[in-house]
């Protein structure tokens, strides 16, 4: 199973900040999104960092709350871990673990595809298990 049968059910949105806006925008954002990162892209629409509610905390706990007037650029990881829509669920989740993050940017061909995050992971687990319990019953209701 593939990223891209995830971005069939969640959609392609992804909610994306520029390099100059500020941390405070960035709480602004995931706030009222409800949403855990945002994507950092240029002017181009190319993927230039990361931003997560971890990296506010973190800048934050070191500088005050005049972090909040900071750069994005500042703070944000500019060495992203992307995939592809042909990558599976299983590498997705290997990423993540061994990166130690909950968002990935799906990118094809430099453009911005959707973005999978560990609770869409999660979620669409939980519709795989719940879709094998059910043929499971039916089997043994049948049999
Ligand atoms: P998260 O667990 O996604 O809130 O992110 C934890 C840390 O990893 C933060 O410093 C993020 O900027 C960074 N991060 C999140 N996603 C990625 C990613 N796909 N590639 C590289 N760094 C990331």
């Amino acid at each position: 199973m593939t990223v891209s049968r995830i971005l069939a059910v969640k959609g392609r949105q992804v909610a994306t900040v520029a390099p100059e806006q500020t941390l405070h925008e960035v709480s602004v954002l995931l706030s009222t999104q409800g949403i855990g990162a945002l994507v950092v892209t240029d002017h181009d629409g190319r993927v230039t960092g990361i931003i997560s509610e971890r990296d506010v905390v973190r800048a934050v706990a070191k500088r005050g709350p005049q972090a909040l007037g900071d750069m994005v650029a500042l703070h944000m990881t500019e060495r992203v871990v992307t995939a592809h829509e042909r990558t599976t669920i299983d590498a997705l989740m290997q990423k993540m673990t061994s990166g130690r993050f909950r968002h990935v940017p799906i990118v094809e061909g430099g453009r911005l595809q959707g973005l999978v995050s560990i609770g869409d992971v999660v979620h669409h687990r939980l519709q795989e298990f719940e879709a094998e319990q059910r043929a499971l019953k039916d089997y043994i209701a049948t049999a």
